[in-house]
């Protein structure tokens, strides 16, 4: 904070706020902030109603609020005196535009920087956290591999999978991908009725929050034997994959991994068919800084967690996806999904 010149940090609702207190805000209309000085104590303002979920903690005291008062006073009251106030990424627009009409003296900017730059990269015990996260999402994937998906509705499946990663461990569910046919070349697809058929691939992404932190894994299954031009396709999607992961060690520009990953799809001809980055980082966010995408240069370092998640997407036709979660160790990189990445063949 001092060297970027801020001298109040205003933590309210996301991911920024469990990571410096321990306590996730819900995202409500009542305002929750951490309001934290660079010279002073830190102060958690909450309403009551909510002060049984704190976990209270030396680091902080707690300021609750009544239904009846008005809490953006008594944030800017606390941050009285700054000149330079960061505010967190998520907080809601109303309360950003209310807090700077009551801090008429501060500047507000941004606290993305100073919180990405805590975050990234991470210590033992979250990386301990994100392999339990990935081994949930294994579990699941190898449940899945034995399952007969013809017949079913991609909801269906969803709904099945939602429940097996609660039984696996995560405490919530943050999505599960189950993308049919011509529904898998849409990457981001929301689990419809179309029911799955002979013939398919399905591309599966799931992803949860465990003690704390997300897993996100996609494997993807197939119907029956896949046609030759799907097979050989997988086949360059996989050794991508590989590439990619290959790539991650300490002092790569993060648009190494993506160009190592891509080099192979492009040199097969399905460049075209590769539409997004090879990865995101991942930790009390499912996305979250590092972004694997050319044009970051930025330096990978000891503790970094991300994705390497290559894909290819015929447009009205199917799709593919291998998704692991790494993390960058101090000479190379280690894998915390361990399921199998072949083209899973189911009933
Ligand atoms: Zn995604
Ligand atoms: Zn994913
Ligand atoms: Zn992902």
């Amino acid at each position: 904070m001092a060297l970027a010149g801020v001298d109040t940090l205003l933590v309210s609702v996301g991911s920024d706020l469990p990571y410096l207190t321990g306590y996730r805000a819900m995202p409500l209309e009542r305002l929750t902030m951490l309001v934290l000085p660079a010279a002073g104590e830190p102060v958690l303002v909450i309403p009551e109603l909510e002060v049984a979920r704190v976990t209270p903690h030396e680091a902080f005291t707690i300021r609750a609020w009544s239904e009846t008062e008005d809490p953006v006073a008594i944030v800017a009251d606390l941050a009285a005196g700054s000149h330079r106030a960061a505010i967190g990424d998520q907080t809601w627009a109303r309360f950003v535009l209310a807090l700077d009409a009551a801090m008429p003296d501060a500047a507000l900017v941004s606290a993305g920087d100073l919180m990405s730059a805590l975050r990234r990269c991470k210590a033992a015990d979250e990386v301990r956290r994100l392999r339990a996260a990935a081994e949930a999402a294994d579990d699941v994937i190898a449940r899945l591999a034995e399952m007969t998906l013809s017949g079913s509705a991609e909801r269906a499946v969803a709904r099945e999978i939602t429940e097996m990663m609660l039984v696996a461990g995560h405490e919530t569910v943050e999505f599960a991908i189950v993308a049919s046919g011509p529904n898998g070349s849409s990457p981001h697809h929301e689990p419809t009725d179309r029911l799955i058929e002979p013939g398919d691939a399905i591309v599966v992404d799931i992803g949860g929050r465990r003690d704390g932190y997300c897993s996100d894994t996609s494997r993807t299954f197939h119907v029956g034997r896949p046609d030759p031009a799907y097979a050989r396709a997988y086949e360059v999607l996989q050794r991508a994959q590989e590439a990619g992961v290959a790539a991650v060690r300490p002092g790569v520009p993060a648009q190494e991994i993506d160009r190592a990953a891509r080099a192979v799809i492009e040199a097969a001809g399905y460049g075209d068919r590769f539409i997004h980055r090879t990865g995101h980082g991942i930790g009390l966010d499912p996305h979250e800084a590092p972004y694997l995408v050319e044009g970051n240069d930025e330096v990978l370092a000891e503790g970094m967690s991300f994705s390497v998640e290559p894909g290819i997407y015929q447009p009205g036709g199917w799709g593919m996806r291998i998704e692991d979660i790494v993390v960058v160790t101090a000479d190379g990189v280690d894998r915390l999904n361990t399921s199998d990445r072949r083209l899973y063949i189911v009933g």
